[in-house]
């Protein structure tokens, strides 16, 4: 039976379009399954693509006055946007849990990032400067502006929709655009959330407009004429098929894909900080996180009692309810998912990998949710299907390695490109090496930490395009203006 939800008042408004929330949408009807019992939370009235089309006329009639609202006023807003969600943290953090599973551990610090970025982007809202340039030739004036785009289509995945959602309303609003906002139908809830608390915060009608639905809500979205940029954060195969669609209308699209990202253990690490710091990218988001380190490159002087203490450490992780208050790992947001993870890591095994822990879904207490252990895989070849793909699971996989150059190889020998982590105290081999690593964020002796608002985030080669959070995560949503005066 797994473990079934507690009471948990789940938010009414699926979608917000200018002044009216609204419970029914005019699409088909979802039922939301609780992944850590099966049950079903509730049904959702889906939004249709008539919906899509008012939450875009919306969108485009409110911004105008959104644009031309003076830098301080749009500050002020997000800055008490920020502290209403702070203020709302107790009321957010069983609705993450509610929507996909995640921890109830994990929701203050998700309310607390997320004020964090309406603070920092809210801080850039006032800041919005242009530069002048001097010309070459005949006398002339010659500036630069930095324009909004108009409407941002945001779709989120269900992993993390909160997050997704925030990191990228924060320096879309702040840029001075108006939004249409996808909720995934199987994680709804912190979103519905989200869009009450900016009605408390005062944001006019219409900067902020949220749909709930699946695919074609979204497909809907990347087609309509009144959306001016898309902001895509989810799998490259669906990333595939938006860039498609949007190559009709040459809509611009940001994109934030799917990672395998690299962990490079150097023998001269901190044997225990490593394995605590690699575990993690099994845990993290119960191991369903876009830039987890899930392929583990360990130097071979260290390779046994690292993947020894991998396996100690992941045997003390509890895994299970989570609105447990002792709860580390939740589960895996779906039955599919778990059947695809589960299949990946057979075949990873038939391919030489080792399983050293877990590899068999959790039965007991915890069969009726969709629980999977952490599985740790050693020994696992370089070309294997396991090591080169996503698993988007509580995975890991270990190779060794026998020079840095060797494992520089072997961590950007990769169809991604998100994140990288080095485990190493010599610090002039930390920089060569994140010097080398073809990812667009290399974080040494971490392990997430450095995703704050105040850093740019994004992917390289597969991993996507384009930057979320600092100022290049600003400049995802202005356009450029150039402009000549003649002084002849
Ligand atoms: P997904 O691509 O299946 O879905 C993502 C979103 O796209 C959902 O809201 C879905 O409804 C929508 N969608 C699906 N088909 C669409 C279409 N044809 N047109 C428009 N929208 C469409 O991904 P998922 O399974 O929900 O999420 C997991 C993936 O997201 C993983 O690959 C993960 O690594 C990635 N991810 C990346 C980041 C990042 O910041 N780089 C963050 C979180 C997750």
């Amino acid at each position: 039976m797994g473990f079934r939800m507690p009471a948990v008042s789940l938010p009414e408004f699926a979608h917000v379009i200018g002044e009216s929330a609204e419970t029914a949408g005019t699409g088909e009807t979802f039922a939301h399954v609780y992944p850590a019992s099966g049950e079903v939370t509730r049904e959702i009235r889906l939004a249709g693509a008539d919906d899509v089309d008012r939450a875009v006329a919306a969108a485009r009639a409110a911004h105008p006055a959104w644009r031309a609202m003076p830098g301080d006023k749009r500050r002020d807003l997000m800055l008490r946007l920020a502290s209403v969600i702070e203020e709302r943290a107790a009321e957010m953090s069983p609705l993450l849990s509610a929507e996909n599973g995640s921890i109830l551990l994990a929701g203050p610090h998700m309310s607390a990032d997320a004020a964090q970025k309406f603070r920092y982007f809210g801080g850039w809202a006032d800041k919005l400067e242009g530069r002048t340039v001097p010309t070459w030739g005949g006398p002339a004036h010659d500036y630069v502006s930095y324009e909004p785009f108009g409407t941002i289509g945001i779709i989120v995945p269900w992993n993390g929709p909160f997050f997704a959602a925030t990191m990228v309303m924060a320096p879309a609003l702040a840029a001075g655009n108006c939004v249409v906002l996808k909720a995934p139908e199987n994680a709804p809830w912190s979103i519905m959330k989200l869009l009450e608390l900016i009605r408390l915060a005062g944001f006019p009608p219409g900067v902020v407009n949220l749909v709930t639905g699946g695919p074609d809500v979204g497909a809907a979205m990347v087609e309509h004429p009144g959306i001016d940029k898309i902001e895509f954060i989810g799998s490259g195969a669906t990333a595939k098929r938006i860039l498609a669609s949007a190559a009709q209308s040459l809509k611009p699209v940001g994109l934030e894909l799917g990672g395998k990202s690299a962990v490079l253990v150097f023998a001269d690490t901190n044997l225990q900080q490593a394995a605590k710091r690699g575990l993690s990218g099994a845990v993290s988001a119960n191991g369903q996180g876009c830039v987890n380190g899930t392929r583990l490159l360990v130097e071979r002087a260290i390779y046994e009692p690292y993947v020894e203490m991998l396996k100690a450490m992941a045997a003390h992780v509890k895994v299970g309810d989570p609105f447990a208050m002792d709860t580390i790992m939740g589960p895996i947001i779906s039955e599919t998912a778990l059947d695809r993870i589960h299949g990946m890591v057979t075949r990873g095994a038939a391919e030489g990998g080792r399983i050293v822990c877990g590899g068999e879904r959790m039965g007991g207490d915890h069969a009726g949710g969709a629980f999977y252990p952490i599985t740790v895989l050693a020994d696992v070849g370089h070309g294997s299907e396991i090591a080169r793909n996503e698993v988007f699971g509580p995975v890991l996989v270990v190779t060794p390695f026998d020079s840095e150059e060797e494992a520089v190889m072997l961590a950007n020998d990769s169809d991604y490109g998100l994140g990288a982590y080095i485990h190493t105290t010599d610090l002039t081999r930390a920089h060569r090496v994140a010097g080398q690593m073809m990812a667009g964020q290399v974080q040494v002796n971490g392990s997430g930490e450095a995703m704050t608002p105040c850093v740019p985030f994004g992917g390289m080669k597969h991993s996507g395009h384009g930057r979320l959070g600092g100022i290049e995560g600003l400049r995802e949503f202005q356009q450029v203006r150039n402009v000549w005066i003649n002084l002849q």
